[in-house]
């Protein structure tokens, strides 16, 4: 890893270079209190002392709903589209969005490799930033508090500047087309940061105990629990839609009035509604909302290659319209 230090009288020169990479998108409010990532032009058009966002930066590696291919029955051909530019910088990320963003590219790039996703990964750049955890941040919990890979660069806020983290071969080439912006880091920029990562991992008032997790929700399969939360749940999806981690989608063949010609759609699904479930023949293999609930919680509780399927954000329990607060059901499920 390489660390420097970017001044705060060059911060604007160095967000100004980075438009030559794609169009910046930064963390911009979006009412009193939620923030969305939003295209910016300028610093100040950002707040990067933001919590959360509502909607996670999955949304710019798989479209909430994206053409995929458009097709010719009679010619037997297709033309596969990326409709958006693939080419951009995510200003501001944090590390939970960070670790989200790895275990979708398990999902979407291990074995056969989804180019729509690829194509987007691999022309995004990831600033990240340091945030400060609210009530309902749980991420140190996770493990997801600090990211030690998956970002091209990890600005961490010190006095005067920036302590930065250089994470990957993009990263060396910003710094190396930029390197009139960036300081050498002394001693006391290294005790600086030091400092405010204690300072901000003592900040985290939300703990979960993680030990026996999986062992818990498989013993609570019969619990009432459920019920009493299924009672509350509108059903609504907005937990999944607002998940950093939730991937999953529905495909869709538009076909036009020539009945030869048409697009295939793919766009975000959710699990909590009630036809996610439905199959041909009108059966649905999770009809009740007591069983779609628990399903949710067992998936997001359950390991991908080592890697739990939450890392910790908060924006299931922040935007929850019913009120269910995330961490409260896992604590009964596990009796705490
Ligand atoms: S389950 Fe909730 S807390 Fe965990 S990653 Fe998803 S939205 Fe965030
Ligand atoms: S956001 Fe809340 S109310 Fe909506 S489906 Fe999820 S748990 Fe139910």
């Amino acid at each position: 890893m390489m660390y420097l230090k970017l001044p705060r009288e060059d911060f604007d020169a160095f967000f100004k270079n980075l438009q030559e990479y794609g169009k910046i998108y930064g963390p911009v409010k979006a009412g009193s209190s939620a923030y969305n990532f939003k295209e910016v032009t300028t610093l100040d058009e950002m707040d990067l002392s933001y919590n959360r966002t509502i909607v996670p930066p999955k949304k710019f590696f798989v479209g909430l709903k994206e053409k995929i291919f458009e097709f010719d029955e009679k010619r037997a051909e297709f033309r596969e589209v990326i409709e958006d530019d693939p080419r951009k910088v995510i200003f501001g990320i944090h590390s939970c969005d960070i670790h989200a963003l790895k275990l979708l590219d398990k999902i979407y790039l291990e074995d056969m490799a989804d180019k729509y996703y690829l194509e987007r990964r691999r022309n995004a750049i990831l600033i990240g930033i340091d945030c400060h955890p609210d009530e309902h941040c749980f991420c140190k919990s996770m493990g997801t508090s600090y990211a030690t890979d998956g970002f091209d660069l990890f600005l961490h806020e010190i006095s005067d500047g920036f302590f930065v983290r250089v994470g990957s071969m993009k990263g060396h080439e910003i710094v190396a087309k930029n390197k009139g912006l960036f300081d050498p880091v002394g001693s006391e920029d290294i005790e600086e940061f030091k400092r405010s990562q204690k300072k901000r991992l003592d900040e985290f008032k939300l703990e979960l105990n993680l030990s026996g997790l999986q062992d818990m929700l498989e013993l609570a399969h019969n619990s009432q629990i459920w019920d009493e939360y299924a009672e509350k749940c509108l059903g609504c999806g907005t937990c999944n839609l607002v998940c950093p981690t939730c991937r999953c989608y529905d495909v869709i063949d538009f076909v036009n009035l020539d009945i030869t010609t048409g697009e295939r759609v793919r766009r975000w699904d959710s699990c909590m509604l009630r036809r996610h479930g439905l199959v041909a023949g009108g059966l649905n293999f999770r009809p009740t909302r007591v069983e779609r609930l628990r399903n949710r919680f067992n998936c997001k509780g359950s390991l991908l290659e080592g890697m739990l399927n939450c890392v910790g954000c908060g924006r299931c329990t922040v935007y929850c319209p019913a009120g269910i607060d995330y961490v409260e059901v896992l604590r009964k499920i596990a009796g705490d």
